[in-house]
């Protein structure tokens, strides 16, 4: 088994590319859930959603999100009551989170739901999100403390942020499966994805943070950042306003209790022997994955790098 930690945009990317090298089947995909909101009532889970329409073949490959060649208009009849649309949510989607909502009320765990989900969408492999419990990702900023969606969608990534929180992260556990996954893993991966945001959360769930240090397979990070940016998003601000370098080195410092070897963009190569001096071992490739070739490429240095 091959366990992936993701997000939404960049962690999906490789995970399109590792599911075209090995078995769909092979995949346990732990992902984010500190980005679920209410919206409109309904429970959106944008990380897992992102990675189950990837896997099923229909994600939008142009917006990065949603579903290909989805419309708007119940969210267009919606504005019209006066409702809020910052967030975009396309017909098909509103589907998955009524029924995700549906299921929930029953009683269904969010990992049952998100399991049958993917199932009847036709995904082979698993996708467990990080917890059952709900821990959401609160950013402190001058403006007051947002929820991530609002921080990122709605206000575009501009407030400064003074700190993260992940409330309700010490009351929460693993997804079951998840420390289990991780014990027996050939490899670990940890993909492309906002370090602090989307890592950070699922980081935060007692006991995977401790799991993936004590795990005897190797743990392989791709960097999200090249060359001080982020390659979407604001990765790198996040990372310099919690005291870490807004580059690969400093996504280096936030695993390098766990990760073995990060691979890193080839001009960020001077940040080899810094990243190596914390113990993680640097490996420059091309980490941009502009298309499907690019995404394979990248996949497979990271099964070759863990042996596999
Ligand atoms: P989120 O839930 O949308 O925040 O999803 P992620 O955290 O998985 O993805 C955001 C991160 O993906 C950003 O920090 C980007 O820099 C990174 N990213 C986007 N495209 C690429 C790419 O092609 N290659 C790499 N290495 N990172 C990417």
């Amino acid at each position: 088994v091959l366990v992936v930690l993701s997000g939404g945009t960049g962690g999906a990317k490789l995970i399109e590319g590792l599911s075209r090298e090995v078995p769909a089947a092979d995949l346990f995909i732990v992902g984010n859930t500190g980005d679920d909101f209410l919206f409109h009532g309904l429970h959106v889970s944008p990380d897992l959603d992102t990675i189950a329409y990837t896997l099923a073949g229909i994600a939008d490959p142009e917006k990065g999100w949603g579903i290909a060649g989805d419309t708007f208009v119940v969210l267009e009849r919606l504005a019209r009551y006066g409702a809020e649309d910052w967030f975009r949510i396309g017909d098909r989607d509103f589907a998955t989170h009524i029924r995700r909502t549906e299921l929930l009320g029953r009683g269904l765990t969010l990992s049952q739901v998100t399991a049958e989900l993917a199932r009847a969408l036709g995904v082979e492999a698993a996708i467990v999100p990080m917890s059952d419990q709900r821990v959401e990702t609160r950013l402190c900023t001058p403006a007051g403390e947002l929820g991530f969606q609002e921080y990122f969608v709605k206000r575009r990534w501009q407030d400064e942020v003074e700190s993260i929180v992940f409330a309700g992260a010490e009351r929460s556990a693993p997804a079951p499966g998840v420390l289990a996954a991780i014990a027996r893993a050939e490899a670990i991966v940890i993909g492309p994805s906002n370090p602090l945001t989307s890592i950070g959360p699922i980081l935060a769930v007692p006991g995977i943070r401790t799991a993936l240090r004590e795990a005897a397979s190797p743990v392989i990070a791709v960097s999200p950042i090249a060359g001080g940016a982020a390659l979407s998003g604001p990765a790198h601000r996040l990372l310099e306003s919690a005291g870490l370098e807004p580059s690969p080195l400093g996504v280096a410092r936030a695993y390098a209790d766990f990760v073995d070897t990060l691979l890193i963009d080839r001009q960020d190569a001077s940040l080899e022997g810094p990243i190596a001096a914390l113990g993680v071992e640097p490996h420059a490739t091309d980490i941009r994955m502009p298309d499907l070739a690019a995404k394979r490429r990248l996949a497979r240095l990271v099964l070759e790098v863990a042996g596999l």
